[in-house]
């Protein structure tokens, strides 16, 4: 756990920019190759100063053949925490002394820390992603929740959602072979979530009941902006107030969200989660209310510089 500076100075109160590195810098970063357009780092700097710690937050780019290697090495280097992005995030696995049922349950880890035995992992795109349901205090467990694509974020989002207690729930993608293979592997899962999957062909049955539509495809992600996973027809086959939520938060709004407002739906995109990923990281790495306005705020300047 990395702590807050007990000579804490009005220097550091000042933030990132009062704040010298010195001798007692805390360090935390985020592995992943490439790692130079993370928005991680100003993020997790900014509330760092927020919260007068004396600590320093660093893109690490590494070759997935180095993955080992670097986690050894940022162990012996006293690193006390990091997080993990593609495409390192199932790899980093089998390099950890524990990991959370929720990271098991997800497959792959974004947040890394220290305990007596070596490295602990945990995936918190899962607290990310429900952040905003939560927030919305609506009742999930009746809802029909349709995630579209079955990759990686999609087991995050799959995972949320079992936690909300959502019953109807929907995975949809392109290859019948690698839907198949999704639900299967949840069999040993602590979660044990009952998904039913379907082809993107056939989505059009399934949208008249649906109050979560989830896009967690790359469709419509920059520079290919014009593209989205769904048509404008097919939104509009959807229920007045349901929800359009896109996991791209660049750029903001997505095709999918324009047509999804058109459509008189309402739409979230993935900027919220981004933000409260790193939330539940900082929480764990310094036991600290994280200053998640202050993270929100930077990472909107990051996305729209002015
Ligand atoms: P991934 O593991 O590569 O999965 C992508 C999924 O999209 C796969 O199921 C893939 O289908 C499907 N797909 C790709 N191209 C498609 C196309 N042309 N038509 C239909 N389906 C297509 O990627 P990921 O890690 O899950 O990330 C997915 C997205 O989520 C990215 O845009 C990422 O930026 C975003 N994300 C956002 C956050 C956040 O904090 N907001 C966090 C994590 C991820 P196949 O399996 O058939 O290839």
């Amino acid at each position: 756990m990395i702590s807050r500076d007990d000579g804490n100075s009005d220097e550091q109160d000042k933030g990132m920019a009062g704040m010298s590195l010195n001798g007692a810098t805390q360090v935390l970063g985020i592995i992943g190759h490439p790692v130079e357009h993370s928005l991680s780092p100003p993020m997790q700097n900014a509330a760092l100063a927020a919260l007068g710690i004396n600590g320093v937050y660093v893109p690490f780019s590494v070759e997935p053949e180095a993955v080992e290697a670097a986690i050894a090495g940022l162990w012996s280097l006293g690193i006390q925490g990091f997080n993990v992005t593609i495409p390192h995030k199932q790899a980093v696995m089998s390099h950890l002394a524990q990991i959370t049922d929720v990271g098991k349950a997800v497959g792959a880890v974004n947040t890394v820390w220290r305990v007596e035995q070596g490295w602990q992992g945990t995936n918190t795109d899962v607290t990310g992603f429900i952040a905003p349901l939560k927030s919305s205090h609506q009742d999930w467990s009746q809802a029909r929740v349709v995630v579209l694509g079955n990759g990686g974020a999609a087991r995050a989002v799959i995972a949320g959602c079992m936690m909300l207690g959502c019953a109807d729930l929907w995975v949809v993608g392109r290859s019948a072979d690698k839907l198949q293979w999704f639900a299967e592997s949840w069999q040993d899962s602590p979660l044990q979530p009952t998904i039913q999957t379907g082809l993107m062909a056939d989505i059009n049955a399934l949208l008249p009941e649906t109050t979560l539509l989830v896009n967690t495809t790359p469709l419509g992600m920059y520079p290919h902006t014009e593209a989205a996973p769904v048509t404008s027809m097919q939104l509009a086959l959807m229920p007045a107030g349901a929800i359009a939520y896109d996991l791209i938060y660049t750029p903001s709004p997505t095709q999918f969200l324009k047509l999804a407002a058109q459509a008189g739906l309402q739409t979230w995109d993935g900027t919220e989660m981004l933000v409260q990923q790193g939330a539940a990281a900082l929480e764990i790495w310094t036991q600290q209310t994280p200053p998640i306005e202050i993270m929100r705020q930077t990472l909107k300047a990051q996305l729209n510089p002015a």
